[in-house]
């Protein structure tokens, strides 16, 4: 298995690089953002706790998210490998999905980091605001957002640096660019293997 973490700020284009990159591997894609707004669109007792914190653009605790992943993880044995996208943004989800992992003999292979200033951050968001509906893309929760990614998210990518598992790939330029950047990254090593 390839087990592939794409990491990056709110904005940084993770949603759009995934679907490309799903596409090309066929890895399982793992979106906590997806999974959670999936269970309020349900109306689960999980989907209206989440909500709560979604809507201010805050992080949801991080038992509700780690026990989303780990029965995806469960449900989903035979697969080429793991996308995980917007998972983990906090220390202790690194830390969780590790032991997860090892529990079924798997690791993560790469951190994928997609580097984008914060103005371009902030366009791109009030952008997207404008059309995708999301509760969660105006002003004041897109600052709050931001808040949340440099205080508790910006430390994952430490985590990975430490055992040389974080790469820094440009997230600025077109689609196609970002992604070539992206998969050259995956090449290099997936035929190592
Ligand atoms: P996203 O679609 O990844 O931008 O996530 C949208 C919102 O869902 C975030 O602002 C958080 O409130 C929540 N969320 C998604 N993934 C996580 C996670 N791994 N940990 C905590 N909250 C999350």
């Amino acid at each position: 298995m390839f087990n592939l973490i794409l990491f990056g700020p709110p904005g940084s284009g993770k949603g759009t690089q995934s679907e490309k990159l799903i596409a090309k591997y066929n890895f399982k894609h793992l979106s906590t953002g997806d999974l959670l707004r999936n269970e309020i669109s349900k109306k689960t007792p999980l989907g209206l706790e989440a909500k709560k914190f979604m809507d201010k653009g805050q992080l949801v605790p991080d038992e509700v998210v780690i026990g989303m992943i780990s029965s995806a993880l469960d449900n989903n044995p035979n697969v080429v490998g793991f996308l995980f996208d917007g998972f983990p943004r906090t220390a202790a989800q690194a830390e969780a999905l590790d032991k997860l992992l090892e529990l079924k003999h798997q690791s993560i292979n790469v951190m994928l980091a997609l580097d984008v200033s914060e103005e371009e951050l902030v366009k791109r968001l009030q952008k997207r605001g404008e059309t995708s509906g999301r509760t969660d893309d105006n002003q004041q929760v897109i600052r709050t957002r931001i808040l949340e990614y440099n205080r508790k998210t910006s430390p994952v990518s430490d985590y990975y640096r430490k055992s040389k598992k974080a790469v820094m790939v440009k997230g600025e330029g077109t689609i196609e660019e970002i992604f070539k950047g992206l998969t050259k990254e995956i090449d290099s090593r997936i035929h190592k293997k």
